[in-house]
């Protein structure tokens, strides 16, 4: 079991050029500048103070579909193929690049984590099956369901045939299993291709303030593959997980329907964040049970490989948001606050800070102020 938490800045939209950037990032002093490990942002109280976070990788803005595949993705697959299974999450506010990260556009270069996961999936089976002579079979089939408001909907099965309530989830000899869920045999790339685009378009999105088509939903997509011998049968999963988007709702003029989404999102994406760190901290109890996502996820139960990609927009009007789910990610990282000496405000800057990372059982230390890379 063993997760690790990276950040992907994405780069400025056309209609955002030349807008105020405030997040940049850094590689711990006398580090290879090329392999950034840090993301640095101004407190939103006080721009000369910041905020500095650790994860195991941070993606710039120019980092491409492939360099995030080949980093994080890619070396999943062995794992998977031995047995394993992984999750990938993308996390992040709604605007920040998670659905670009996960499903990416229609071109090659474009193409996100998932289409290339199963690339690479299918190829690896044709070399298993190439190898052995046939002896080893290897079958893939998919699952594709979102979690709307706690309830499960098939996204394989077209929206006019849901029930409101959803689909049941039950306990089958401690695995959790969700009660009539299309299960889709896939034998090829194209096949894939075809089978998710037209799943993508039965997603639930509705739109909000922050955009337009804000998905309020958590869409998981649970590859299975099955390799068989004639004297085993090996069974593993690969989910990625395009989450809903972790904003704060107060701020985004919401009405009812909105705040009771909300709160089932956050709900969930607090639940998840208490596995993440459960797991990273290798604790023995880990609270998968406490949300529908992470209990159908099995989340820390198995021999589990999880990489959390952060998704941020670098921009100041995200600043509060950014600043939230970087302490998210950071429940399980070292939190630096660079402080101007004697400056009241950072006793108010720090406090909530303090709370998180006490929970997260983080070290916060304070360190004279380094100068802030200007904002471009
Ligand atoms: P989210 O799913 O988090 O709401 P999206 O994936 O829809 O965000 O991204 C918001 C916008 O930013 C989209 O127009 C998307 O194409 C663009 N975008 C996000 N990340 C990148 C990136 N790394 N490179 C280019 N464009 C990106
Ligand atoms: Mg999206």
């Amino acid at each position: 079991m063993s997760v690790r938490v990276v950040a992907r800045i994405r780069p400025l939209l056309k209609n955002e050029l030349g807008k105020d950037t405030i997040v940049t990032a850094e590689s711990p002093e006398g580090e290879n500048i090329a392999n950034p490990t840090i993301i640095r942002i101004p407190s939103p109280k006080n721009d000369a103070e910041s905020f500095s976070f650790q994860f195991s990788s941070v993606y710039e803005q120019q980092a491409t579909q492939q360099q995030l595949f080949d980093g994080e993705v890619a070396p999943t697959v062995k794992h998977l193929f031995n047995g394993g299974d992984v999750c990938v999450f993308a996390y992040g506010n709604t605007g920040t690049g998670k659905t670009h990260t996960m499903r990416g556009g229609k071109s090659l270069a474009d193409r996100g984590m998932i289409p290339r996961l199963l690339s690479s999936i299918y190829r690896r089976c044709r070399k298993i099956e190439k190898d052995t002579a046939g002896a080893t079979q290897v079958e893939v089939a998919l699952e594709y369901f979102e979690i709307y408001c706690d309830r499960v909907f098939d996204l394989f099965e077209p929206p006019e045939k849901r029930t409101p309530s959803g689909l049941p989830i039950r306990d089958n000899h401690g695995k959790t299993v969700i009660v009539g869920l299309t299960e889709k045999p896939c034998t090829t790339l194209k096949e894939f291709e075809h089978l998710y685009d037209q799943a993508n378009m039965n997603r639930s999105t509705s739109a909000t303030k922050l955009n337009a088509h804000s998905s309020r939903s958590h869409a998981i997509l649970c590859v299975k593959v099955t390799q068989t011998t004639e004297t085993t049968v090996r069974v593993s999963r690969a989910s990625c997980i395009d989450l809903a988007g972790s904003e704060d709702n107060r701020r985004t003029d919401n009405n009812k329907e909105r705040l009771v989404e909300s709160s089932a999102i956050n709900k969930s994406l607090f639940v998840l964040a208490q596995c993440v760190e459960a797991i990273s901290k290798k604790q023995t109890r880990i609270p998968y049970r406490e949300s529908k996502m992470t209990r159908i996820l099995s989340l820390g139960q198995n021999n589990g490989l999880t990489i959390m990609i952060l998704n941020i927009a670098p921009l100041r009007s995200y600043h509060l948001d950014t600043l939230s789910s970087l302490n998210f990610a950071n429940r399980t990282k070292k939190i630096e606050v660079c402080e101007v000496e004697n400056e009241p405000i950072y006793r108010q800057m720090v406090k909530p800070l303090a709370v998180t990372s006490s929970l997260g059982g983080a070290n916060l230390t304070r360190q004279p102020l380094r100068p802030l890379t200007a904002a471009h």
